[in-house]
């Protein structure tokens, strides 16, 4: 049994976002870093699943400038067991990481490929489904609860009004939601040992990817400002809600 788990490195969501003063992006530099919180969910389901299958081999694979390599460490102190860190100069767009996990898993032909549902910086949500279609693997997503039984994966998906229950298949797309699990602490002798466990370093060409984006980041800018709220008494209520109503 092969895991492989794609972990992107994000703004750590405790940070107040700052716009950079053209524009163009937000903020990173001098801006603490971390691994996005629903990769570290995945990167603990595949390390549970090795507990119980113990043959089983755990692979981060993240897509970034090295910065990203301290991402990797992160997890593999968590406890996945090997790192694969494919160097670009910045994270690319969800199209390019889909066909860079499809090349890695082409190469390494894990069981499952798990990621987080969504990436909480750009919040696309798009490299699950990208991915599953390239390999033309069944996919889970939004997944709450997976068990195996042999070859076959029975998951549970957080969908509108309720739950859902598929059986499918390995190998298989599956991406994590908030509900899976609660990601363990690294503890201090596991970061030492991480420090020795293998990590890979490629490059787009390596995998023969060209990055070819399909659009253009234009401007990046922040909310409109919320207008201050107003106090009022409860019969001032319904003539206010009528007042802002026919104001639009
Ligand atoms: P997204 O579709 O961009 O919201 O990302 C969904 C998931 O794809 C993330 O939770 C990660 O598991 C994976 N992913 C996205 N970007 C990267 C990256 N640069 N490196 C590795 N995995 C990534």
């Amino acid at each position: 049994m092969k895991i492989i788990v794609g972990i992107k490195r994000v703004i750590d969501y405790t940070v107040k976002i700052r716009i950079k003063a053209d524009a163009s992006g937000v903020e990173t530099n001098n801006v603490k870093m971390s691994i996005n919180p629903f990769d570290e969910i995945a990167v603990e389901e595949a390390i549970r699943l090795k507990e119980k299958h113990p043959e089983a081999e755990v692979i981060v694979v993240s897509i970034g400038p090295t910065s990203v390599q301290e991402t990797i460490r992160h997890a593999l102190a968590l406890g996945a067991d090997r790192g694969i860190h494919v160097d670009t100069p910045a994270a690319p767009l969800p199209l390019t990481v889909a066909k860079v996990l499809k090349a890695v898993v082409d190469n390494e032909t894990p069981h499952i490929l798990l990621l987080g549902k969504q990436a909480i910086d750009d919040d696309c949500n798009q490299v699950a489904q990208m991915a599953s279609a390239l390999l033309n693997w069944p996919q889970a997503t939004f997944v709450s609860h997976i068990s195996l039984e042999g070859q076959t994966c029975r998951a549970i998906r957080e969908v509108d009004g309720g739950l859902e229950t598929l059986s499918f298949p390995l190998p298989a797309v599956i991406s994590t939601d908030l509900r899976l699990n609660t990601p363990r602490y690294a503890t201090l002798p596991n970061i030492m040992k991480s420090k020795q466990k293998p990590l890979q370093v490629l490059t787009l060409s390596d995998l023969g990817i060209e990055e070819s984006p399909h659009f253009k980041v234009l401007k990046v800018s922040e909310p409109p400002a919320r207008k201050a709220g107003a106090k009022i008494t409860v019969e001032e209520l319904v003539p206010y809600i009528k007042k802002v109503q026919a104001e639009g």
